[in-house]
């Protein structure tokens, strides 16, 4: 049995989450496994209720399960909230009590959206690679860190275990998709700390000599993503690069609605699109599911090991908008738009 916390939190969150939990019980029934989804509160619809965005309870739950499925958190109500109150704190905080220490966004292009990127089709199409952030170390929690009036400093810095844990994360995820190439990016040519990382996932690497590893600069890196982003399978890199260039890979394939995401530490894993609660938007059975139900395939393949199942998942995503059928974010001008409703059962149908 898989125990899912689903959290699915303010704005769209509920919808989207909806749509996934819908996918999620269907590949159950088809597969006949049994899945418990134990819904929780986060963020401001947690703050309505408890005064808190997020409570000890609702971390218990999700430390107590097999994977937790996140919609979206905030809003313009809770803005004003002290920092400390606010959801975007509540979301470091769940981060880190999880110890969720890497972050895997895949760069994917639906065929049927080929023609959905800023970049040429025939450039982007069949682009299908992972990032692998690195997200609890590095220049953004390095001390020392601060600014006066004339100077401001921050210190990238690794621990071996933090390069040597994400690298060997990165090299198993190749080896399971069939010893694909990894690359690791650095500004070795300039950072010691980069010298550093490198020097640690080589030395990982002795233990994945069947997979081909290619180490390149960040800013090689950004240009290679957009000229030819089919040369990648697997990227790991740090923080600060992989926040980056995660947002330049993702946006290769279109809409923010179609963007999945993970973040996986030793014992625990959060799946969640990489959207916002988009107020604009809620409430309408408007916003598109598809970056959520994409996050349930992560979560088969990575939490589950059921590569096959996040598979079918992703076939049927790919074979649902084959049909035509399209939410007004990926919609062209004058096209017919479908719910977040529409979209979810045509998805579940393929399934
Ligand atoms: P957003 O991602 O919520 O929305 C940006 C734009 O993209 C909006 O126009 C929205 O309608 C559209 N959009 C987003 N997801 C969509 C979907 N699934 N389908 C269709 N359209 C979609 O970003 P924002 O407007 O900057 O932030 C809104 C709120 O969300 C803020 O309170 C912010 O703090 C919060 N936020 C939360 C997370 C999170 O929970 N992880 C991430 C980012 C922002």
């Amino acid at each position: 049995m898989y125990k899912i916390v689903s959290i699915p939190g303010d704005g769209i969150g509920p919808e989207v989450v909806a749509g996934a939990v819908d996918v999620i019980n269907a590949v159950a029934k088809k597969h006949g496994f049994e899945v418990l989804i134990e819904e929780h509160l986060f963020g401001g619809a947690s703050y309505e209720v408890h005064g808190n965005m997020l409570t000890d309870e609702t971390l218990e739950a999700c430390r107590n399960c097999d994977a937790v499925l996140l919609g979206a958190v905030g809003g313009p109500k809770w803005e004003s909230l002290p920092h400390a109150e606010k959801p975007e704190a509540a979301l470091l905080k769940i981060r880190k009590e999880l110890g969720l220490f890497a972050n895997l966004r895949p760069a994917k292009v639906y065929e049927a959206l080929v023609d959905a990127s800023t970049l040429k089709s025939e450039v982007v199409g069949g682009t299908d690679f992972m990032v692998f952030r690195e997200l609890t170390g590095g220049i953004y929690f390095g001390q020392p860190r601060g600014y006066d009036e004339n100077r401001g400093w921050n210190t990238m810095v690794y621990e071996r275990y933090e390069v040597e844990r994400i690298a060997r994360l990165a090299f198993e995820y190749a080896r399971n998709r069939g010893n694909v190439k990894v690359t690791s990016i650095d500004k070795a040519n300039v950072l010691e700390v980069s010298q550093f990382w490198r020097n640690v996932v080589h030395e990982v690497h002795k233990d994945f000599p069947e997979i081909e590893l290619a180490d390149m600069y960040v800013d090689n890196a950004a240009m290679q993503i957009v000229r030819n982003p089919k040369q990648f399978d697997v990227i790991v890199t740090s923080n600060l690069f992989g926040d980056i260039l995660s947002d330049i890979s993702g946006m290769i394939t279109g809409s923010l609605g179609m963007l999945p995401s993970a973040s996986i530490g030793s014992d625990h894993a959060l799946y969640e699109p990489i959207h916002g609660s988009a107020p604009d938007i809620a409430g309408q059975n408007k916003a598109n599911p598809i970056a959520t139900i994409a996050s349930v395939a992560m979560m088969f393949e990575n939490s589950f090991a059921l590569p096959e199942v996040a598979k079918e998942i992703y076939d049927a995503i790919e074979a649902a908008l084959a049909t035509g059928i399209r939410t007004a974010d990926i919609a062209k001008p004058g096209e017919k738009t479908a719910s977040t409703t529409e979209m979810t059962a045509a998805i579940v149908a393929r399934i």
